[in-house]
């Protein structure tokens, strides 16, 4: 058996062409999204992502702005920007690419950004109202996944979900989603004892682990579903996923590719956000 490719890379334009014709209804109101990305220092793969970010956001016709700021900026420093840009009509989105300097507390920073604003999906307020299943602006990765299977017509209420990764960012919201459509959920992690027997129960595999072919074919349940999210280089230096692509795609229903797969639907969830909060801010315009 060979799995059928969810192409990330595909379902990504598709959705992009839906956002780009609403951003120009959205322009002909008088309101153009608006996204900031702030930099801070020179990590060159963040640096790599702001890019890609900046061009998507220009291509969909949204008022982009990238605020660079050098690696001795203070807490306070960009605690200021935040705060200005919160207050913003002309932003709609506000990013701070992570991770950032030593010196300056995550935290804090996800913290201050106004929960309106806050297209990461990062904001506790965020976080908590996904939790609830209230609306919330959703994590662009885990969300760009839920986005796929829906694309896909997999079902998922009353299947099995084993996520791979427990981070804030991925693991953990990919989960909450997971349930939120029904499904039953596990998670694994590095402390988790033989993984092997949690994978292979799994209906749906999601591997956010961060090493290279990490999921190899005794992993899997014949016919499951296997979502990459990993980025990661090999020993040559390419680019890879966290599994073992040539392997499981013989027995898995479904797989995405790395690259194509998860990474281009992360930034088009992104314009998203940015967009559902310029239409929220158009609305309450509208409403004053
Ligand atoms: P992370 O914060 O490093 O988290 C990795 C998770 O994997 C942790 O929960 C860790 O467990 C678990 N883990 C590590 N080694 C393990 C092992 N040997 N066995 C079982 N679990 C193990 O990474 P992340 O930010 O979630 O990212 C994960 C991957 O996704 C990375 O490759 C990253 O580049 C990629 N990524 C891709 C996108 C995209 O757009 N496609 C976006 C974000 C991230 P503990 O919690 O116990 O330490």
């Amino acid at each position: 058996m060979s799995a059928t490719l969810i192409s990330g890379k595909e379902i990504a334009n598709k959705k992009k062409s839906e956002i780009a014709a609403e951003v120009e209804a959205l322009k002909q109101a008088g309101v153009t999204p608006g996204l900031v990305v702030i930099l801070v220092g020179n990590n060159p793969a963040s640096r790599t992502y702001v890019t890609s970010k900046e061009k998507t956001c220009k291509e969909l016709g949204m008022h982009s702005v990238l605020i660079e700021l050098p690696e001795t900026t203070t807490e306070q420093e960009l605690l200021n920007k935040i705060d200005e840009l919160n207050h913003d009509e002309k932003i709609h989105g506000i990013l701070v690419q992570l991770p950032v300097p030593e010196h300056i507390n995550e935290t804090s920073i996800i913290e201050a950004i106004s929960p309106e604003k806050d297209v990461d999906g990062f904001h506790p307020i965020n976080v908590g109202r996904m939790m609830t299943g209230q609306d919330a602006f959703l994590p662009c990765t885990p969300y760009g996944v839920m986005v796929m299977m829906k694309e896909m017509g997999i079902e998922i209420a009353g299947k099995h979900v084993v996520v791979i990764g427990r981070s804030n960012i991925v693991g953990k919201p990919q989960g909450q989603l997971f349930l939120n459509e029904n499904a039953t959920v596990t998670y694994v992690h590095s402390k988790t004892v033989d993984i092997k027997s949690i994978t292979k129960q799994a209906d749906i595999l999601v591997a956010a682990v961060g090493r290279p072919y990490f999921v190899t074919e005794d992993f899997i349940k014949p016919g499951a579903v296997v979502i990459d999210v990993g980025i990661n280089r090999n020993s040559e230096g390419k680019l890879c996923g966290d599994v073992d692509f040539d392997q499981v795609k013989e027995k898995a229903s479904y797989i995405t590719p790395v690259p194509g797969g998860v990474g281009p639907m992360t930034i088009t969830m992104l314009m998203y956000n940015t967009l559902k909060s310029a239409k929220k801010a158009l609305a309450k315009l509208q409403n004053a």
